[in-house]
């Protein structure tokens, strides 16, 4: 990686519609463990991937009740973003950023500075709630606090509906005005940026391929091998948190304008 970092930054400075992916490697530095790296969720307990679908969630009431004493021990409630988020919020200040495309629920990106508007989340937010029967979303704290007061399964208050985490389950479609941003913003790239991911989700990590062919160069920062490779411009194998932050910054300071 060390030797394609000048030639990454070149690229970058000279880009102007930068699209950025992320996937849940950006967001390990703060505490939230990803699914499929080495410590990943499901690495560790594969039972936890097939649980994972809309269909278990709706049809067992254990389910539920397990997914809801685990969001009250979410990680997320206390994780701050790292370098690697810090170093997207440059890109944005350089007015560099065209959108920034996330896998993860975690809101981390909006928490450091991104700004709503550039940000894309293709599998939605676990700090919503949304109730599957009327649609109704609520803020996931209120829930939460249900939950802590003894509800195990907590229900709409409006039509007593089965709740969920306002985010995109195994088995469940991607909301498709979401889906479609995040293709339409990745044909316009001029550099695809891709952090953090396996690459081995659909359809999202389509918007690679789908970037390349409108002309735009590939950069793809990973710890480990993704299923894309092969379609880089660069690839940087190496850690988020110290590969972001060397070639997104402007080396002027503040990175304003
Ligand atoms: P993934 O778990 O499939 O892959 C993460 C990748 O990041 C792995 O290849 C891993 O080796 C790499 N990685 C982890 N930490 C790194 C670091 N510090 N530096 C460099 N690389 C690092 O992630 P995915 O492709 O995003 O798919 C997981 C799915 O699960 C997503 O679709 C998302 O919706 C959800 N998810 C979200 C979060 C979150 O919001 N933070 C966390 C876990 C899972």
């Amino acid at each position: 990686a060390e030797d394609l970092l000048p030639t990454v930054r070149r690229w970058i400075d000279g880009a102007t519609r930068i699209v950025v992916l992320t996937g849940a490697g950006i967001s390990t530095d703060s505490g939230i463990p990803d699914f499929r790296g080495p410590q990943g969720v499901w690495t560790r307990n594969p039972a936890a991937e097939k649980q994972a679908t809309i269909q278990n969630y709706l049809a067992e009431p254990d389910v539920r009740k397990a997914a809801w004493r685990g969001r009250l021990e979410h990680t997320a409630w206390t994780a701050r973003p790292n370098a690697g988020h810090l170093a997207l919020v440059d890109l944005e200040r350089r007015g560099k950023l065209h959108a920034l495309i996330t896998q993860n629920v975690d809101e981390l990106h909006q928490i450091a500075g991104n700004s709503a508007d550039k940000v894309i989340e293709v599998h939605g937010t676990i700090r919503r709630v949304m109730c599957w029967q009327c649609g109704a979303r609520s803020p996931m704290q209120d829930t939460l606090a249900r939950v802590r007061a003894g509800e195990e399964d907590p229900r709409c208050r409006l039509c007593g509906g089965i709740l969920k985490s306002d985010t995109i389950s195994f088995g469940q479609s991607l909301v498709p005005e979401v889906i479609d941003r995040a293709m339409r913003a990745a044909g316009e790239a001029d550099l695809l940026l891709a952090v953090g991911s396996t690459l081995q989700v659909y359809p999202v990590a389509s918007v690679v391929p789908l970037a390349r062919r409108a002309g735009a160069r590939v950069v793809i920062v990973n710890a480990e091998e993704t299923a894309l490779d092969n379609l880089a411009d660069a690839l940087l194998m190496g850690q988020i948190g110290r590969l972001l932050p060397a070639i997104c910054g402007s080396g002027q300071g503040q990175g304003q304008g």
